[in-house]
């Protein structure tokens, strides 16, 4: 496929999430211009690097499709001095869209070969403010709490714990909680130290978190 084809494919998602009203957040939609999708997937991929369905990254994980992605940035309403943690880094394109909307996001991957190739892929796309971290996600990362969002990108059975308690008062995290192929997108604000408020926001498919 000629580069403006898939130019021009990514032009038209962008005009579809502007027709629908998905998509509002005009920062969001300037970060996904800017992050180039194909050069996060296998080369192979590249022609369906703007197909609106999810992608395999190897390892039986898979990149979400792009309105998925661009539905649970929107929901975690980053804004520019935001730390922001992510669990699933997966190809790093997600960490890529957040590292343009907030100021330092680190990101967490249980298989060590994925999480290296997104720490190549973020290298090579000069996000330097993201740091990826090898190791269980559902663990957060105690000494760097409290963030100020929380991202999950594989379906939990439940909202972690330990992520709820490293949430900063007033932060939001969102998630996908249930069964894989039925999970239910999760907005959760912590209002105090002990009180939440959760807002549901429909069904999506995940890969699960282990
Ligand atoms: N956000 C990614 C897609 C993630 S797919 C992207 O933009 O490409 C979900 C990822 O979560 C997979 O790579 C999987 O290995 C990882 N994962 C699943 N359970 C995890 C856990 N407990 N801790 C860290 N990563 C986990």
């Amino acid at each position: 496929m000629h580069p403006a084809q898939r130019q021009n494919q990514k032009l038209s998602l962008i005009q579809y999430w502007k027709e629908s009203g998905l998509i509002h957040s005009q920062k969001l939609i300037e970060a996904f211009m800017q992050i180039q999708r194909e050069l996060f997937i296998d080369d192979f991929l590249m022609d369906q690097a703007y197909a609106d369905h999810p992608l395999p990254i190897g390892e039986g994980q898979t990149i979400s499709q792009p309105t998925t992605i661009m539905l649970m940035i929107q929901l975690l309403e980053v804004e520019s001095h935001h730390t922001i943690l992510e669990v699933g880094a997966g190809s790093g394109y997600n960490a890529a869209l957040l590292s343009l909307l907030g100021s330092k996001v680190i990101t967490i991957e249980r298989h060590h070969k994925v999480a290296k190739q997104a720490e190549y892929n973020l290298r090579e796309n000069g996000c330097s403010n993201v740091t990826v971290v090898i190791g269980d996600g559902k663990l957060g990362l105690s000494n760097q709490s409290p963030f100020d969002r929380i991202i999950v990108t594989a379906a939990a059975s439940e909202v972690p714990k330990h992520l709820k308690k490293q949430l900063g008062i007033q932060g939001q995290m969102v998630l996908p909680v249930g069964p894989p192929h039925a999970c239910q997108m999760m907005c959760l604000k912590k209002v105090n130290s002990t009180h939440y408020k959760s807002t549901s926001h429909g069904l999506f498919s995940f890969v699960p978190l282990v």
